[in-house]
């Protein structure tokens, strides 16, 4: 690949963090008992609800799309969503 051919599933990275900036649910805001919800640390998708003190096995950390990408080495390793919201001056979570 040349160094000036951005890969396109970069695009599609950027356009996933654009549309699911805003939606997450605050787990911390919800009434205790509520299910937990968990998101993609690459571009924010929800990945996996779980009941709350759900401890058998671990949420994907990533979603199908970027776990594939980050193992083709297109998106790197330390890419993060958190990093782009603050870049961005974006947040997770839906405007209070
Ligand atoms: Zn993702």
């Amino acid at each position: 690949m040349s160094a000036q051919a951005k890969d396109p599933r970069l695009d599609l990275l950027e356009a996933r963090r654009e549309h699911n900036a805003g939606t997450q649910v605050e787990n911390d805001r919800l009434p205790a008992g509520s299910s937990m919800y968990y998101y993609c640390t690459t571009c924010g998708a929800h990945v996996a609800t779980k009941p709350e003190g759900w401890w058998q096995d671990p949420p994907p950390k990533h979603c199908a799309t970027c776990k594939d990408d980050i193992q083709d080495g297109v998106i790197a390793r330390d890419d993060s969503y958190d990093d782009w919201l603050k870049e961005h001056g974006r947040s997770k979570y839906a405007e209070r």
